[in-house]
């Protein structure tokens, strides 16, 4: 514990070693303090650390030898390219090694002395070789003789440079850290302070180590987000009454009219969304389901108890598209019931938006939907009732509570369309009561999967023209390009182009990326709604909820590039009417995993089986690690491998909230600070 005499937050640029270029580096990374700086966490190590004979080497290993130069290096052009050789020996054996364009290194060896290399060996006989190993003679100590941290993403950052200024960044801070949690749970649970761990996560001295630091400071995330959690909870239970809707508006009267029969599990999640609005606490709900289970009408029909019980509700969905797609259904049933609905989109005129304020604010809308344009303070209710957001992953905590201030303690339904494993739910969204619905409506057709590789490009080709031919529309997702959006771009242009000169120069086709500008997506859009466009070519943007039932194929090109819950949500674009619907993955590579993964999406479509099976085969890392989850980062927690650490925890934050609940005492002082922390930079719920 202690002073803490290190200003953890000074900007990075004051480490030794980076300068203004590398200042930008690092932006990249997202490290700008010098506290980003030590908590950016290695993604592996190497063991550079123990030297081995040569005899004792295995084809393919990475190793850490120590041998002796036998001549200078000699050099060989072929082409433009200079192969440099040089040939090393130990008691054991004799190495070739080899470099590819490293002129510099002509003199830098001389014979008869000790040098360390570090690299792939390839054993073939007897003869042992290197390509390109890194080097140092024999008493440096910066790059072998310990674990080398491995760190994700550099960019053009070299692994080396990053990892010098990383250790500048230690030495800063070398046993002057704060401690961050309190003494007696670091001596219940065992753990290493925070000095230790951050110092051996970085340069572990024996492997054993890195698990050590890393269970701390996996713990101290986990710890920190189940109390933020729970925190939210508690305010939300304590914080003043919120509404009690009326018990004798009874949702049956709509269900009845219905124009198809409700599934067991949406009149499940009836029951427990009327039981809160009859109740006297705020409703703060998730609501969870496949898409195409059927969640639009849950939000109608509680949409309808409130406007009964004489209050205004609202729905919140991403896209224009999806809102007035939203209208067009309420509208169908509710009018009958003379519930007024409105549309409140950025497009609308002026004239018309002044309107619908002024009839929001007299009471004279009943429902307003719309988009993020709901959020301007200047939309005012008379007296709001029930917030509705659709596809939640899209909208920030922030955006959230911004519409639930518009009312007293109104009752929220936040929907979410991506199915993670349950366990991992109740953890995770700690704060909101849960239901979910596990069924989807009868009679659903299976949507047909196949993967397919490039030689079978002409075959799916011509499918797809055959389904255009009986009227059918298809969409053809791009390959996702990682980290830059500007090729991302430039891929679907390019794909578009070539689809609509060559491949289905018949149809038309278009193309639609998330830097359009949001009406020329909806426009785009509507033209596909309205069968104007027979092919669509598209990044994930389209993954959000719009219908489109005539669309029958989906096309995803380079699947083995997403993640599955991605894929399941891609899918979910076709199958959405009448017809017979297809997805076709087309995929590159034999990795096992990926053959695996693409067997999921043929076998099931059951989006809770993949979330698991995602879980399973990529580990939490990369599934939470697509945004589309919405679910909180961790630094340095992998949700799949420390499930664990998760549930223990869990169990300890429950105890120390029931005993602490405003973590006020003096021990827990620190664990306030951490709480505090997290909500002031981000919690995503
Ligand atoms: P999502 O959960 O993905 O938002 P929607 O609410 O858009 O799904 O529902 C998808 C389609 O299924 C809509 O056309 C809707 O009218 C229809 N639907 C919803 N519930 C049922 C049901 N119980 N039986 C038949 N069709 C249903
Ligand atoms: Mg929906």
């Amino acid at each position: 514990m202690g002073y803490n005499m290190i200003d953890l937050n000074k900007d990075v640029k004051y480490v030794k070693m980076v300068g203004p270029n590398r200042v930008k580096l690092l932006n990249k990374l997202n490290i700008y303090t010098l506290k980003d700086l030590i908590t950016y966490y290695p993604r592996d190590y190497e063991d550079r650390s123990k030297p081995k004979n040569l005899y004792e080497c295995i084809d393919g290993e990475e190793v850490l030898i120590e041998a002796m130069a036998t001549n200078k290096i000699s050099e060989m052009h072929k082409g433009k390219m200079t192969i440099s050789r040089l040939i090393v020996k130990d008691q054991t054996g004799t190495c070739y090694i080899t470099w590819f364009n490293q002129g510099y290194l002509r003199d830098k060896f001389q014979p008869g002395k000790m040098y360390k290399f570090y690299g792939k060996i390839s054993v073939k006989g007897s003869r042992f070789e290197m390509n390109s190993p890194i080097h140092e003679e024999i008493d440096q100590k910066r790059n072998t003789g310990k674990i080398i941290p491995i760190y994700p993403l550099t960019y053009e950052l070299k692994q080396n440079t990053l990892r010098r200024i990383i250790e500048n960044g230690l030495l800063e801070v070398k046993d002057k850290l704060p401690e961050t949690l309190p003494k007696y749970i670091l001596q219940e649970n065992n753990l290493w302070d925070i000095n230790h761990a951050i110092e051996r996560i970085h340069f572990p001295i024996e492997f054993s180590d890195f698990n050590k630091a890393r269970e701390r400071l996996v713990f101290e995330e986990l710890l920190t987000m189940q109390l933020a959690l729970l925190k939210l909870k508690n305010n939300h239970e304590q914080s003043l009454k919120g509404i009690q809707f009326n018990k004798d508006v009874n949702m049956s009267d709509i269900i009845n009219i219905l124009p198809f029969k409700l599934t067991k599990a949406q009149l499940r999640v009836l029951e427990e969304i009327d039981r809160d609005m009859e109740s006297a606490k705020p409703m703060n709900r998730l609501l969870q389901g496949d898409v195409g289970s059927g969640k639009t009408v849950i939000a109608m029909i509680a949409a309808y108890k409130a406007v009964k019980s004489g209050y205004q509700a609202t729905i919140m969905a991403p896209t224009a598209i999806l809102a007035s797609q939203h209208l067009e259904s309420f509208q169908g049933i509710l009018s009958d019931f003379g519930i007024r609905c409105e549309l409140l989109i950025s497009s609308i005129t002026k004239k018309k938006k002044t309107e619908i304020l002024e009839r929001l604010q007299n009471g004279e809308i009943d429902i307003l939907i719309g988009t993020h344009a709901i959020l301007e303070e200047n939309v005012v209710f008379k007296n709001l009732g029930l917030v509705v957001t659709d596809e939640q992953h899209r909208f920030g905590v922030k955006q959230r509570s911004t519409v639930a201030t518009k009312a007293q303690n109104p009752d929220i339904i936040a929907m979410s369309a991506t199915p993670i494993p349950r366990t991992l739910a109740l953890i995770l969204y700690g704060d909101l009561d849960i239901s979910i619905i596990d069924e989807l409506p009868p009679n659903r057709k299976k949507i047909e999967t196949y993967a397919v590789r490039k030689s079978m490009e002409e075959r799916v080709n011509n499918f797809i023209k055959t389904q255009i031919k009986e009227g059918r529309q298809a969409y053809i997702v791009c390959p996702l390009v990682e980290e830059n959006e500007e090729m991302q771009l430039k891929s679907v242009i390019e794909l578009a182009e070539k689809y609509q000169k060559e491949t289905f120069c018949e149809y038309t086709v278009s193309y639609l990326h998330g830097k359009m500008k949001a009406k020329e997506k909806d426009e785009i859009m509507q033209k596909f709604k309205d069968g104007e466009i027979q092919i669509l070519v598209a990044t994930t943007v389209i993954e959000v909820g719009v219908n489109v039932p005539n669309s029958s194929i989906m096309v995803i090109e380079n699947a083995e590039r997403f993640g599955l819950a991605q894929l399941h949500q891609l899918r979910g674009r076709v199958g959405r009417g009448e017809y017979q619907s297809y997805c076709i993955l087309k995929y590159e590579g034999n990795g096992e995993t990926t053959r695996q993964r693409m067997k999921v999406m043929c076998d099931t479509n059951d989006g809770f089986i993949i979330s698991e099976k995602d879980l399973e085969l990529r580990g939490a890392g990369d599934f939470f690690g697509t945004e589309q989850h919405g679910l909180p980062e961790f630094k340095i927690a992998n949700l799949f491998e420390d499930i664990g650490v998760l549930k223990k925890v869990q169990r300890i934050a429950f105890e120390i909230m029931e005993e602490d609940a405003l973590l006020s005492s003096e021990k827990n002082k620190m664990l306030n600070e951490l709480v505090k922390e997290k909500f002031s930079t981000r919690i995503e719920i």
